[in-house]
């Protein structure tokens, strides 16, 4: 494990601006997911939004990955290639975007449902989004990583939702993926410290079923076990003096103070 590389407020305020990009990618994405719209419109869509904005999407070509976003409907939990499946009435859709933005990167993302939701569904998306505050709430300093864990693993028991504890957030700057891990497991007072200018994203993933994952042929496609279906929520977030600042806040600027 290295050393967190720490931002200073300047580097902050410029991924900053690539979040802005990402952010409004999601909440415009939110208006495009729709029965019958497949996942390589909204890669599509996705793609043309972010260069619009002067971004560049980071999974593109990230270790050959082939899309500009990751869609990962229903047992798929993460890193889903997006492809001509077109979505159907009730499924639960995350949606994993990155923007580079002036070499800063920003990593966020969202699970939406698709037309009528069953109540279970709806539940678990917002135990997702749940952590996800809870997790944020925790980034400020005088904390430490395992406190961000301990947010999302203490929402999900009290909620009676499974959390994977192989699948984690990580420090997120000038690369895409940068030190130190963020488990969605873990106990107070443990790991390294939460100090001002560290970015990192946070991402609960979560699951109604058994929280065991297994790797797709494809070498992305991250698969429950039991067919049980995930969401995952998603923020790149600055610790600061004076608390968390989310970067990519989605959703609306005011979701997460
Ligand atoms: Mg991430």
């Amino acid at each position: 494990m290295g050393t967190p590389r720490l931002k200073d407020p300047a580097e902050v305020d410029a991924m900053a601006a690539s979040g802005a990009v990402l952010a409004g990618v999601l909440d415009a994405l939110a208006d495009v997911v729709a029965v019958g719209v497949t996942t390589n419109d909204l890669d599509a869509f996705a793609r043309e939004r972010i260069r619009a904005g002067g971004g560049v999407p980071s999974f593109l070509g990230y270790r050959g990955f082939p899309g500009s976003i990751c869609a990962s409907p229903n047992d798929l939990v993460v890193h889903g290639i997006p492809g001509p499946r077109p979505l159907a009435d009730g499924d639960v859709v995350s949606l994993d975007v990155g923007v580079t933005l002036d070499g800063w990167v920003t990593d966020a993302a969202r699970t939406f449902v698709v037309g009528e939701a069953a109540e279970e569904d709806l539940h678990l998306v917002a135990v997702g989004e749940s952590a996800l505050a809870d997790a944020v709430a925790a980034c400020r300093p005088g904390n430490m990583v395992g406190d961000v864990g301990a947010a999302v693993q203490g929402r999900a028991a009290r909620e009676g939702v499974g959390v994977f504890p192989s699948l984690i957030g990580h420090g997120v700057g000038r690369r895409l993926h940068e030190e130190p891990q963020v488990p969605n497991v873990g106990r107070p007072g443990q790991g390294i410290h939460l100090r001002p200018g560290l970015v990192i994203a946070v991402e609960p993933m979560l699951t109604l079923g058994r929280p065991a994952i297994r790797l797709s042929p494809d070498g992305w496609s991250v698969f429950t076990v039991d067919g049980a279906r995930a969401t995952h929520a998603e923020v790149t977030v600055a610790i600061t003096e004076h608390g968390p600042r989310v970067l990519t806040p989605w959703g609306g600027s005011g979701r997460w103070p």
